[in-house]
């Protein structure tokens, strides 16, 4: 589980998030949702531990991250651009983080062949990245995030670089992925439809602030504010 409490991160004069309140259950999806610029991908890196804070506190699975570095928070974080190894082939970037938690080459090996059944792409791991199209990337960066199986996912735009008919069958795929593995999932997107096709619960953020959560339908219904109706395409 994830509690993020009045987190608070200023750029200058700016605060780009403004005494955030998040939580994320165990085995729960939450989907941040907000317009670009917002500071959706400002959270993920401070919840990471790769952006400094200037007030709040952040808990994985109840225990204050505060000091904790980033390699050593229980966490999988999936960035906005993949961030593939270009150098290395498939296998080496899912096993990437598995040999650096000091998993063996043979451990590391039968891991990457499961993950890359999971994520569609099975034998794919002598493959060069470079040859692989936009999705199957995308499948490969979160076959690498899941590899530790961290208490925590974090996804950045996860199927932001695909066109439509990619972007649905893989968010149907995701959501299945994540309830049959029960993972924990803070996802964060611009888009509503995948937000709300793939979260138990979405928080829509605006200018570092969480305009509003609650389920989609919840959400959908009833929009807490002009901004938020707006965000959601209603015309009023
Ligand atoms: P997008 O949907 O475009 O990815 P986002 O919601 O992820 O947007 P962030 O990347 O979190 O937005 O950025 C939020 C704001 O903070 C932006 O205005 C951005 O320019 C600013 N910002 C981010 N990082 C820095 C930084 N290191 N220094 C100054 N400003 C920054
Ligand atoms: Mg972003």
């Amino acid at each position: 589980s994830l509690d993020v409490e009045a987190l608070t991160v200023r750029f200058g004069e700016r605060s780009v998030l403004d005494a955030v309140d998040l939580s994320v259950a165990e085995r729960e999806t939450v989907c941040v949702l907000g317009p670009s610029g917002g500071g959706k991908s400002t959270l993920l890196r401070a919840v990471a531990g790769l952006q400094a804070v200037d007030a709040g506190r952040v808990r994985v699975a109840g225990r204050d991250q505060a000091g904790v570095p980033a390699h050593r928070r229980d966490l999988g974080l999936m960035f906005q651009d993949h961030q593939l190894f270009p150098q290395r082939d498939v296998a080496g970037n899912v096993a990437f983080g598995l040999r650096m938690r000091g998993a063996s080459r043979a451990r590391a090996a039968a891991r990457v062949a499961e993950l890359l059944e999971l994520v569609g792409l099975p034998g794919a791991g002598r493959r060069a990245v470079a040859s692989l199209s936009g999705g199957e990337q995308q499948r490969v960066a979160l076959a690498r995030a899941l590899a530790p199986e961290p208490r925590l996912l974090m996804l950045d735009e996860p199927l932001g670089q695909l066109d439509r008919g990619l972007r649905e069958r893989l968010v149907v795929e995701l959501r299945e992925l994540f309830e049959r593995l029960g993972t924990t999932v803070l996802a964060v997107t611009h888009d509503q439809g995948e937000a709300f096709a793939l979260a138990h619960r979405v928080a829509v953020m605006r200018d570092g602030r969480i305009a509003q959560s609650g389920t989609p339908s919840e959400v959908w219904q009833r929009p807490a504010s002009a901004f938020v109706a707006r965000f959601l395409g209603f015309d009023n």
